[in-house]
């Protein structure tokens, strides 16, 4: 009898966020198909599981899913992770989970963390519709025609960005989509986790600020007529605060919050002037 083929999230960045179900599955199977077999090694030493890896990335997808759906059909069940949150989301997986639908396969999800609906859901945008990208295209051409497209569309969009090239998006973002409400989530589920939200030149502007910026990135723009972000300049947030009778200190803390930066990024704003 033909085995099951498990398509099973796993954490974006806290381990603790692994679920049960997946726990079990993982240590269950007879094989598991990863991107990096030594990134998915660390997680299952975690939870002490012991089940074989074998490597299935972009590069290899193609004759590496005739080689599983084989095995599976001859009664193994196989579970498909990706290096972080859920397979086939900007990952790999797609042609062997089309392939194993063909051919009648059973393919089971194990649901778990994916970057998009972690973001999505604390953002404070728009959730009733919105529309996943994946990664904008890297170059700037390609980039900004992208946005063009999309402009139109009343819902949120969501996109993965990678840190090298945040500033850049954020500014063709400005060009073309104005002042649409934006929020960036940073490191989402790890140490430094962080929303930072605005119009895309301020969120622009608090991240050209920084010795450099890391982490994975996910980059949400809101709909026209999504009630505004409140844009008023940090500056005159502090100022305000600071006329009704609240300490310089305890304001720059407040503003900072509101808006997503850290203490020290508003207070070095503050004292600039
Ligand atoms: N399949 C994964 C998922 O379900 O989220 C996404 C894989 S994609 C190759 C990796 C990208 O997802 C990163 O470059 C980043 O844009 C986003 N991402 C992954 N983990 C993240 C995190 N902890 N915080 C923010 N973005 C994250």
């Amino acid at each position: 009898m033909s085995g099951t083929l498990y398509v099973v999230a796993t954490p974006i960045g806290n381990l603790a966020d692994m679920t049960v179900r997946a726990a079990r599955v993982l240590g269950e199977v007879d094989l598991i198909a990863c991107e990096d077999t030594r990134q998915t090694r660390k997680l299952l030493d975690h939870y002490g599981i012991h089940t074989p890896l074998i490597s299935y990335h972009e590069h290899n997808e193609q004759s590496r899913s005739e080689d599983l759906l084989l095995k599976i059909q001859a009664g193994k069940n196989i579970a498909l992770v990706s290096d972080a949150g859920t397979p086939l989301i900007a990952d790999p997986g797609y042609r062997l989970v089309e392939r194993a639908r063909e051919r009648g396969v059973a393919v089971s999800p194990i649901p778990g963390p994916s970057a998009l609906l972690a973001a999505l859901s604390a953002s404070g945008l728009p959730t009733d519709s919105f529309l996943f990208q994946g990664f904008l295209p890297i170059k700037q051409g390609q980039r900004k025609k992208l946005l063009e497209e999309l402009q139109p569309l009343q819902m949120t969009l969501v996109f993965y960005e990678a840190p090298h090239r945040i500033l850049d998006a954020l500014d063709d973002i400005e060009a073309i989509l104005g002042t649409r409400p934006v929020v960036v989530a940073r490191e989402l589920t790890k140490i430094h986790e962080e929303f930072l939200r605005g119009t895309a030149a301020r969120i622009h502007d608090a991240l050209a600020g920084r010795a450099s910026v890391k982490g994975e990135i996910v980059v949400m723009i809101g709909k026209s007529e999504t009630r505004e972000i409140d844009d008023t300049p940090i500056e005159a947030a502090v100022d305000k605060l600071v006329q009704s009778g609240v300490s310089k200190m305890e304001a720059c803390k407040t503003v900072a919050r509101q808006h997503g930066l850290s203490k020290r990024e508003v207070y070095k704003m503050i004292n600039a002037r």
